[in-house]
């Protein structure tokens, strides 16, 4: 019997753990030329060992987020500052933070600790962290997808606490400043 494919080079367990590895993290092409085999081979290996119930696929998830220079992190977006949204926040936190210290420390010390206790109820406000999606019976494709939504869902998270915070902290900015008139 010849048909088309007969003569096809078996696969090696290396070649198969090559293929494990880097299907649907790598393109097609790129997993084509480390094999030194042709498209429709891959293809036809992957089809194969996906009908033996393996969690494999060659489609590769494009992430959106790119990693923030300040502080490391997965982020969807970054601002003009090239910085995310949490960073951000975080440094016009701290600078009216640094404000209010300096306002602070020209009150009489008795009415400096009314605003100090304050401080504490503005941090019990903040929203519960958003859970860690199920990936119970997803493919390795959809896992990626939900756990960059997750990473989406954190940001934003970060990002609405801290903005409540800054406002929170300006606002007590104001009434010490009223204070000092
Ligand atoms: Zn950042």
């Amino acid at each position: 019997m010849t048909r088309k494919g007969a003569r096809q080079r078996e696969w090696t367990v290396a070649e198969l753990q090559l293929l494990r590895d880097n299907a649907g993290k790598v393109p097609r092409r790129e997993l084509s030329r480390m094999l030194k085999r042709g498209a429709g081979s891959v293809k036809q290996q992957v089809y194969r060992m996906r009908a033996q119930g393996e969690d494999i696929t060659l489609r590769c998830f494009r992430s959106r987020l790119s990693t923030c220079p300040a502080c490391g992190a997965l982020r969807s977006r970054m601002g003009s500052e090239g910085i995310c949204e949490p960073c951000r926040r975080r440094r016009q936190l701290a600078k009216v933070h640094e404000r209010i210290s300096h306002l602070l420390a020209q009150l009489p010390p008795d009415e400096r600790a009314v605003y100090d206790d304050t401080e504490a109820e503005t941090e019990s406000s903040l929203d519960p962290m958003p859970p860690p999606p199920p990936l119970v019976g997803l493919t390795a494709y959809e896992r990626e997808r939900a756990l960059e939504a997750r990473e989406i869902a954190v940001e934003d998270w970060l990002a609405r606490n801290l903005r409540r915070q800054v406002k929170a902290a300006q606002k007590r900015k104001e009434r010490i400043a009223k204070k000092l008139k």
